[in-house]
Parts: structure tokens; C-alpha cells; sequence
């Protein structure tokens, strides 16, 4: 199939979603991060709030920044600690990704989605339209 072809099919798709769907995706909103440093270190104060936020495991989110960021991390309460100086938008850029690949709906870009694996494999079910897809990554 030719791009064109399939940027017009997926337009199809979209066009045909209901409002309702598109409002949920427009409703999930990132906090802004909080980020503090102390020597070498970097914290994420309001890591918390992430997990909640994107509806996925604590420990997956972490084990995800470390390994994109390529430094030890490590959770202390509501916070987040790693190796090194990090910007914020560093994390912004990497929650958003996160977000694209293990929270949006393909389909339908709902955010209101679960994990579910079957045989170790992970599939990303949407409770919007019930699209399932597999998922690339293995942090979620
Ligand atoms: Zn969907």
C-alpha cells in the first residue's frame, strides 16, 4: 500500500471515531514534572504521580526511564532517583513517548487502555473502540 493510501485509510478511521473517544484523548494530560539535583544525582519529585497518571506499573515506568536514560534508578517513596543531571524536559520528552507506545490507543488514540498478556506477550486492549494491538517494548 502506498503512504498516501494509508495516511487516507487511517484518516478514514478517525473520521469515523466517535467524539467521545477524541475528548478522552484530549482529557489525559502529563503533569509537569519536578525535578530537583543534588550533586550528581537527579530527582523526580513527583515521580508518583506518573504511574497514576498513565494507569501502568510503578516499577515498569522506572525500569523504562533508566534503561532510555542508560543509569541506575531507583524509587524512594513519591520519588524518583537517578545517576546523573537530567533536564526536565528530558523526562517530558520520554513520558511522551512512553505515553505514544504504551498508552494510546492506535486505533483510536483513547488513553483508556489496559495491558494484558497471553503466553508472555503483551497486548495493549483499548476500552474505547476494543482494539487490541501488540505492543513493541516490553515496559508495560
Ligand atoms: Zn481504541
Amino acid at each position: 500500500m502506498a503512504g498516501d493510501d494509508y495516511a487516507a485509510l487511517l484518516g478514514r478511521i478517525r473520521d469515523g471515531l466517535s467524539d467521545e473517544a477524541r475528548q478522552e484523548a484530549a482529557r489525559l494530560e502529563l503533569p509537569p514534572v519536578d525535578v530537583m539535583w543534588e550533586g550528581q544525582k537527579t530527582f523526580l519529585r513527583n515521580f508518583a504521580e506518573f504511574p497514576k497518571v498513565l494507569r501502568r506499573e510503578p516499577e515498569k515506568i522506572l525500569q523504562y526511564l533508566a534503561k532510555e536514560f542508560a543509569v541506575p534508578a531507583e524509587r524512594i517513596g513519591e520519588k524518583a532517583m537517578f545517576i546523573g543531571k537530567r533536564d526536565p524536559d528530558d523526562f517530558t520528552r520520554l513520558f511522551k513517548i512512553y505515553l505514544q507506545d504504551y498508552v494510546l490507543c492506535p486505533t483510536c488514540e483513547s488513553p483508556d487502555t489496559r495491558v494484558t498478556k497471553e503466553n508472555r506477550i503483551a497486548f495493549l486492549v483499548c476500552e474505547a473502540c476494543g482494539a487490541k494491538s501488540t505492543l513493541k517494548g516490553k515496559y508495560a
